[in-house]
């Protein structure tokens, strides 16, 4: 096969699908995992199990973790940095911008490339072509593995400086932590009213839906600092977020997160921005 080698180290349920879609388009693979055992289904299925992290990392210039995080990563490695130089270590661990700079600069330190990534996906949607991972790292490096790494997800290259693919994963992740908890309130509003989740199910998916709307609407007003209050003024928005605290405590279940949405709402209308749109907000947000 002309197909390159990998190696995958990092055998959760994210690792174990990206080693079944290298195997499965006909890469050789080289797997280890601290706990072996979780190599077998993939062993059985060609892989190869490494006798220790630093074969592992000596097989194949080309090396996929993924970890819990980046300690995780140190904790791997430590035993094996005689084995790094030369090689393009492509981390798809998740964690914050800033330890991944200093993840970069480690592997450097040790002679080896550093390439970022940030999987947008859980591991069902590995070797979809929907879906996409974000990288950042030497452009050199990643032109060269880009194509197998299409094998994973399409990629999204970012640039150079090592923390941007984690900056857009963690952009993406503060949107998708905070839409679900508004879910779960949701569903535990219409439960104290005798509601299933299943009987808002079709609402809530349409509330969600119309979401690429309004974003689409606000981008160019923001990036032109006009939170013009022609189509929605802060006043009405107050308003509204506090008939949605009042129906949550009516109710009987926790406010914690309405509450906290009608403070920030509270401190743009301190702020004077009653009669500008609600997108004011992004500038309390914003770093001062
Ligand atoms: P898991 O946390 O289940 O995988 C953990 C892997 O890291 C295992 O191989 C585990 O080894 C290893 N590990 C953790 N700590 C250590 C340590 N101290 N020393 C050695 N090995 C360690 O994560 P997933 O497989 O679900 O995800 C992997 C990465 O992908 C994470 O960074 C996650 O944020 C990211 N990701 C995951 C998504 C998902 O839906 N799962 C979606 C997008 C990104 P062992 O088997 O021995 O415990």
């Amino acid at each position: 096969s002309t197909k390159q080698a990998v190696t995958v180290i990092g055998l959760g349920p994210m690792g174990q699908a990206m080693a079944r879609a290298f195997l499965d388009a006909g890469h050789a693979v080289t797997v280890w995992n601290r706990t072996a055992s979780r190599a077998d289904a993939l062993v059985a299925g060609g892989a190869v199990l490494a006798n220790s992290v630093e074969d592992a990392v000596k097989t194949n210039e080309l090396v996929i973790l993924s970890l819990t995080d980046y300690e995780a990563m140190y904790k791997v490695l430590e035993p094996a940095t005689g084995a790094l130089a030369g090689r393009v270590i492509v981390n798809l661990s998740s964690d914050t911008p800033e330890k991944t700079r200093a993840g970069a600069r480690w592997i450097a330190e040790h002679g080896g490339i550093h390439i970022t990534g940030g999987v947008t996906v859980p591991p069902s949607g590995i070797g979809n072509r929907e879906s996409y991972t974000f990288y950042s790292g030497p452009r050199e490096a990643f032109d060269r593995h880009r194509e197998t790494l299409e094998t994973l997800t399409t990629t999204d290259y970012r640039g150079e400086e090592p923390g941007l693919a984690a900056l857009m994963y963690q952009i993406g992740m503060v949107m998708f932590w905070t839409s679900m908890l508004s879910y779960w309130q949701a569903v535990a509003l219409a439960d104290a009213n005798g509601l299933k989740a299943e009987d808002i199910m079709p609402h809530a998916n349409q509330t969600m839906a119309a979401m690429p709307n309004f974003i689409e609407f606000y981008t160019k007003r923001i990036d032109a600092g006009d939170h013009g209050g022609d189509v929605d003024r802060l006043a009405m928005g107050m308003a509204s977020v506090e008939h949605v605290l009042h129906t949550n405590a009516d109710a009987g279940v926790d406010t914690a997160l309405p509450a906290a949405v009608a403070d920030l709402f509270r401190r743009g209308m301190d702020a004077g921005h009653e009669a500008d749109s609600f997108s004011s907000l992004v500038e309390l947000l914003k770093k001062k």
